[in-house]
């Protein structure tokens, strides 16, 4: 990938694909190509085509998705299927029709069986039933890691995959319903600073334990396997370490400076019970996270912050 080759990032305006092109555009990439969802939608298969036919990108990031924590997931179960299958199809099947010369696809780490053995490896991928409430999005990634295979197998493909931990960082979504645990914690923790609030209320048990990586870090992992990594398997990016969600409260709540105490509300479901990232297979390719959980949390209550900011002047 040279700095003036078109790359294609799908998804700009989210968490990831924006930490993406800040970090393409930080090594001098200057050729890079986006779309709003406004004006390209990527669940039409026709615009789709049209817009590979008229831009021809070299290098795709396929970083568009509908996301959101686990009771978007479980609500919007339909459109979580359908909006993030047609995604996949659509993008890489014109990758391969207009001859882009290597694709990105970034899936995820609840594709893993639901009681898989941790850490896991990306080796346990279909060996075991799915976590029921975000088994939608799981099946729409796997179907995009499995086109990703497909048509590397049948027309030789340079595609290749990518499994990222729970993510956080700059653009994330602070939905208090509807956004994953970590920035919903941010708001709640800040909210009830504001309000000088007693205490504050976390969903499920506290126990399940998750791995959180921040999502400048998985941007660079990104664009370093782009560069380097060009085989069948996906690739696991994560840190290899976790936290129960009890211990996230309590780092947020320190982060926030909120003085009141934590709540679990066990009538909210807990979801998977742990997941862990086996990285060695990352960690052999050369790669390792550089920003920690507590300098990563930071950042983010930064950018909550700002978010809130721009809402009240809007
Ligand atoms: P996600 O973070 O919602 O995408 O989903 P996970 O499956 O990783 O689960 C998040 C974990 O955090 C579960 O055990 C939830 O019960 C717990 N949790 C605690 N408070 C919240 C919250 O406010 N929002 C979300 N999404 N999860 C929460």
């Amino acid at each position: 990938m040279k700095a003036n080759d078109p790359v294609y990032i799908a998804g700009h305006r989210g968490m990831v694909g924006g930490a993406i092109k800040r970090k393409l555009e930080t090594l001098g990439y200057h050729n890079i190509i986006t779309r709003s969802s406004g004006s390209l939608d990527l669940r039409k298969q026709e615009e789709v085509d049209s817009f590979f036919a008229a831009e021809k990108p070299a290098y795709v990031f396929l970083a568009a998705a509908k996301v959101g924590g686990i009771l978007a997931n479980n609500t919007y179960r339909a459109e979580f299927l359908y909006d993030n299958l047609m995604i996949a199809a659509n993008v890489i099947h014109a990758a391969w029709k207009h001859g882009v010369t290597k694709l990105l696809f970034l899936g995820s780490s609840c594709i893993y069986p639901r009681m898989a053995p941790q850490p896991i490896k990306e080796s346990f991928l279909l060996t075991g039933l799915l976590e029921p409430t975000n088994e939608p999005y799981a099946i729409a990634k796997i179907a995009g890691i499995k086109l990703c295979e497909a048509y590397r197998d049948q027309y030789g493909c340079n595609f290749i995959s990518v499994m990222p931990t729970n993510l956080f960082g700059i653009g994330d979504n602070y939905h208090p319903q509807n956004a994953h645990v970590l920035p919903a914690l941010i708001r709640r923790f800040h909210e009830a600073k504001m309000n000088n609030k007693p205490s504050v209320t976390v969903w499920g048990t506290g126990t399940p334990r998750r791995e959180f990586l921040f999502a400048d870090d998985l941007a660079d992992a990104c664009v370093y396997l782009m560069q380097h990594y060009n085989e069948r398997e996906p690739v696991n990016i994560g840190k290899g370490e976790d936290l129960t969600i009890k211990q996230l409260a309590e780092h947020i709540r320190e982060v926030v400076c909120y003085k009141g105490e934590i709540i679990f509300d066990a009538g909210k479901p807990d979801g998977t019970p742990r997941k862990l990232m086996d990285v060695s297979a990352l960690r052999r390719l050369g790669w390792k996270h550089s920003t920690s959980l507590k300098e990563g949390l930071v950042i983010a209550y930064r950018d909550f912050l700002q978010q809130d900011q721009l809402k009240l002047h809007a």
